[in-house]
């Protein structure tokens, strides 16, 4: 084993939506900042086949912007984005390729100056008197000791300060279920006219169940009237299949995002039961059994759904797509009243709109509900009862509910940005991130192009 150590002023422990701006803005504030990513490539779910969903309200206000902005605009210069498109069920989606998204991002971050580590993968952490002090990394046979003043979690799970020890919670109030984790994928060779015009002759398959909030105009001409659409339908196919034992997927309803690539569909329907992320071997079930509902469910699709007879696998995912997992308690904490109040807080570091939307983790449904744009405080960022320990993306301070509608990647990205420049001005400071003046944080965000009101 080779054992060397770094210093950097920020480290950002995680390349996904949340890891990757909050880089980006730490860097460009000035900061020496190291991002440090597990796979061989950024983007976490940035590439697995998803839409970027709920740059807009559900008005068709634009609530997202920033540097998750300048990522949509990058794309769109390659080639690789078709913007974004209102959608009467999630607000609005923005399609892009996802192999193009790996080029953008390295292009993003180099030119912000933040130094990458990949294929290094955080295995320790080193906490001296309420402080995280440093990370250990691990990647092919390299131990590296990381000295930083501000560490940045940023992966999805929250494992650095898991392992450091700080406090979290998981799961839905009363229940502690956690949402369930679907294995992604996609098929080609679809006849995306001959779907169209099955949903078109049994429009009943449209109707979803009472637990979805679904806004007026969502069916097939909408889907004919945009390249921007994610069909979540086939309810009546789906109950009819699962009576005759036919589904092989725990779930009422598919999912079918279109793809930039003719004829291909990304499809988000596997679903796998009983499963904590964040625990080493029930994520090593879930991935295997993902894999092998995958071929069930796509001999399902070419048998049972118009326009997907000759469909056929081009890709599975890297790994299984995790929905919730630890939510860390922060200096403060996002939660469903208020989101449902559509408050929008003076310490807010940007803002989400994103539907309420739980996938049930041990049954087949979901929850939807539509609301209003709300501010996200700083203080979901920065960890209460640990010095130099900041969350960005999905394990922020969250309360469950709050967290299934902040969850997309967008708002994980205006969330990343804040804590960026939060933990930047706390090294330029000498402070710690909890006492950083949040008006600061706000000039430069705004200059940024980060929305942090309504304008509207
Ligand atoms: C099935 C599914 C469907 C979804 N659908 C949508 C959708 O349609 N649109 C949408 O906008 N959002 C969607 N979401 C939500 C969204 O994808 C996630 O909530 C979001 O990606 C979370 O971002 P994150 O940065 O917190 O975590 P992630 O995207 O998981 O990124 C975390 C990164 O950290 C890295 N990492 C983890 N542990 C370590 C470690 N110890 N050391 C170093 N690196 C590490 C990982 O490799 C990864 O790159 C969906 C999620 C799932 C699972």
């Amino acid at each position: 084993m080779k054992h060397l150590a770094m210093t950097h002023d920020i480290v950002v422990a995680g390349g996904g939506p949340g890891g990757i701006p909050a880089a980006i803005a730490a860097a460009r504030n000035g900061a020496k900042t190291l991002l440090v990513e597990k796979n061989g490539y950024l983007g976490g779910n940035l590439s697995i086949g998803l839409p970027l969903l709920a740059y807009l309200d559900k008005w068709g206000h634009q609530v997202t912007a920033g540097i998750a902005q300048e990522y949509v605009d990058r794309l769109t210069k390659h080639g690789a984005c078709w913007g974004h498109a209102r959608c009467p069920m999630h607000n609005s989606i923005t399609t892009y390729n996802h192999d193009i998204s790996k080029i953008v991002l390295l292009e993003m971050c180099q030119e912000a100056g933040v130094e990458i580590l990949l294929h290094a993968e955080v295995v320790d952490t080193n906490v001296d008197n309420g402080c995280l002090k440093s990370v250990t990394l691990y990647g092919k046979g390299f131990r590296i000791e990381v000295d930083a003043k501000v560490f940045i979690d940023a992966t999805g799970d929250g494992d650095v300060a898991y392992m450091a020890g700080a406090q979290y919670d998981m799961g839905q109030k009363d229940t502690g279920v956690l949402q369930p984790p679907t294995c992604m994928f996609s098929v080609g060779g679809v006849n995306e006219e001959k779907f169209f015009q099955f949903l078109d002759d049994e429009p009943e398959q449209m109707i979803l169940s009472d637990t979805i909030e679904v806004g007026q105009g969502y069916d097939v001409s909408h889907f004919r009237s945009t390249k921007n659409y994610t069909v979540v339908g086939l309810r009546k196919l789906f109950t009819e299949l699962k009576a005759k034992g036919e589904l092989p997927v725990d779930r009422d309803t598919f999912i079918g995002i279109n793809s930039m690539l003719p004829g291909e569909h990304n499809i988000n329907c596997t679903r796998h039961l009983g499963i904590d992320g964040s625990n080493l071997f029930d994520l090593t079930r879930a991935e295997i059994d993902g894999i092998f509902q995958i071929e069930n469910l796509v001999a399902t699709m070419r048998k049972h759904i118009p326009g997907y007879e000759n469909c056929y696998i081009t890709r599975i995912y890297p790994s299984i797509g995790i929905r919730e997992t630890r939510r860390f308690i922060g200096k403060k904490q996002l939660t469903e009243d208020k989101i449902l109040a559509g408050d929008i807080p003076e310490d807010a570091i940007g803002l989400g709109s994103y539907i309420i939307d739980i996938h049930d983790g041990n049954g087949a449904g979901t929850i939807v509900k539509k609301i209003d744009a709300y501010g996200i405080p700083y203080g979901c960022t920065v960890a209460k009862d640990m010095r130099g320990l900041m969350f960005a993306g999905r394990c922020a301070s969250l309360d469950a509910v709050v967290m299934s509608s902040a969850r997309v990647m967008p708002t994980c990205m205006v969330i990343g940005e804040g804590a960026g420049v939060g933990a930047a001005l706390a090294v330029r400071h000498g402070i710690q991130p909890a006492d950083v003046d949040v008006r600061e944080i706000r000039t430069i965000l705004k200059a940024s192009g980060v929305l942090l009101d309504k304008t509207w």
